[in-house]
C-alpha cells in the first residue's frame, strides 16, 4: 500500500439555522507513511474541519460528513463504527492542538494523564506505563523527567506543556500525528524549539504528520508536501520546494506575499484584499474570484477543477488551465 491516508472527495457540512455551511467541500489528498503534509490557508478555509473529520470528531449536530472516503491503511473511516474509531484515535492516529491547556486536565499530574493514555491503548501495567511515560518526557526534552512526571500542568511553562502534549500523542507510537497549529500559541523562540523537536521525532519515530497551519514559515521548515485550501477546497498541491520556488495559484501567491502581523500571531493575511467568503453565500464559479486580480469572465461562472500540472502538482485555476495545465 503506497499511502497511509487517502482522502477522496471528502465533504463535511454544517447544518445551521441559517443554512448549510459546506466547510469541507470535495477535498482530495494523500499522505505517504513517514511523510509530513502541510495544510495551509486562512482561518475558516476548512483545514481544522478536515482534521476533525479524519478523527470522526465533527460535532454532530450541526456537522456531518456527507460524502467521500477517508482511507486509513485502506480502511474507510467514514464507515467505521464508533468503537473502531475509539481504538484508532490515540493509538493509530493521534492529535495535538494549539492550546495544550485545553487538552491537559489541570487536576491530574502529567504522568497520570500520559500513563492513562498508554494503559488505555497498550497492554502495560501501571508501573511499566509510568516508566514509558518518563521515557517519553525525556524524548521530548523535558528536564528532570523523573520528577516532572509527578507535576501538574500548571507547574509547566507553555512550551513544556506543548512538549508534554507531544509526548502524550506519541506515547502509543501512532502512525499518523495530526498537529493543528501546534506552535501558534507559543512565543517565537519556543515555536522554533517545538518545530525542531517535531522534526527530530519524525526522524526517530517515522511518524507521518499532517501539519495544519496558517504559518508558511512552519510549513517551509517541516513539510515535504503541501496542500493549499481555500473555501473548503484544495486549490493547489505541490512538493514544498516547488511550491515556495514557484507558487502558481493566485491565492498561494497571495499567501506567500503576506507578512504575519507584528504580534507574530498572524490570523490575518494583509496582502490579499477582501476576506474569506461567507460560507452561506459562496461566490459562483471560483470562490476566490472576488479577491483575485486575474479573475476572468469564466472565473465568475464556472468552478475550475483541480487539475494535474506537471508531475507533482495540482492546481484549481482557469489561468493555468489556459496556460497548459493537463487534465
Ligand atoms: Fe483567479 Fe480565476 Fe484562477 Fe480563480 S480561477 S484564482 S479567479 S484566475
Ligand atoms: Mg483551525
Amino acid at each position: 500500500m503506497k499511502y497511509l491516508l487517502e482522502v477522496k472527495n471528502l465533504q463535511t457540512h454544517f447544518f445551521t439555522e441559517d443554512g448549510i455551511v459546506p466547510a469541507v467541500d470535495g477535498v482530495d489528498f494523500e499522505l505517504e507513511p513517514g511523510q509530513t503534509l502541510g495544510i495551509v490557508g486562512e482561518s475558516g478555509c476548512g483545514k481544522s474541519v478536515t482534521s476533525v473529520s479524519i478523527l470522526r470528531l465533527v460535532p454532530n449536530p450541526p456537522g456531518r460528513i456527507v460524502g467521500g472516503e477517508i482511507l486509513f491503511e485502506g480502511k474507510d473511516l467514514v464507515k467505521a463504527t464508533e468503537s473502531e474509531m475509539q481504538s484508532i484515535r490515540g493509538n493509530d492516529i493521534a492529535m495535538i492542538f494549539q492550546e495544550p491547556m485545553t487538552s491537559l486536565n489541570p487536576v491530574f499530574t502529567i504522568g497520570k494523564q500520559i500513563s492513562e493514555a498508554i494503559m488505555l491503548h497498550q497492554k502495560l501495567d501501571k508501573k511499566a506505563a509510568k516508566e514509558r511515560c518518563v521515557q517519553m518526557l525525556k524524548l521530548v526534552g523535558i528536564p528532570r523527567a523523573e520528577q516532572a512526571v509527578d507535576e501538574y500542568p500548571h507547574q509547566f511553562s507553555g512550551g513544556m506543556r506543548q512538549r508534554a502534549m507531544i509526548a502524550m500523542a506519541l506515547s502509543c507510537n501512532p502512525k499518523l500525528l495530526i498537529a493543528d497549529e501546534p506552535t501558534t500559541a507559543l512565543d517565537v523562540t519556543i515555536q522554533a524549539q517545538i518545530i525542531e523537536l517535531m522534526k527530530d521525532l519524525k526522524e526517530k519515530l517515522n511518524t507521518a504528520i499532517m501539519l495544519i497551519t496558517h504559518d508558511l514559515g512552519v510549513v517551509a521548515e517541516m513539510a515535504d508536501h503541501v496542500i493549499v485550501m481555500y473555501a473548503g477546497r484544495v486549490v493547489e498541491e505541490a512538493d514544498v520546494i516547488d511550491l515556495f520556488k514557484d507558487p502558481k495559484h493566485p491565492y498561494t501567491i497571495g499567501l506567500m506575499k503576506s507578512k504575519p502581523s507584528l504580534d507574530g500571531n498572524a490570523k490575518r493575511l494583509d496582502v490579499i484584499p477582501g476576506a474569506v467568503p461567507n460560507p452561506l453565500a459562496m461566490p459562483k464559479g471560483c470562490a476566490f474570484h472576488p479577491r483575485c486580480s486575474h479573475a476572468m469572465d469564466i472565473c465568475k461562472e464556472k468552478m475550475p477543477e483541480l487539475n494535474k500540472f506537471g508531475d507533482n502538482r495540482k492546481i484549481r485555476c482557469w489561468l493555468h488551465e489556459k496556460e497548459g495545465g493537463e487534465k
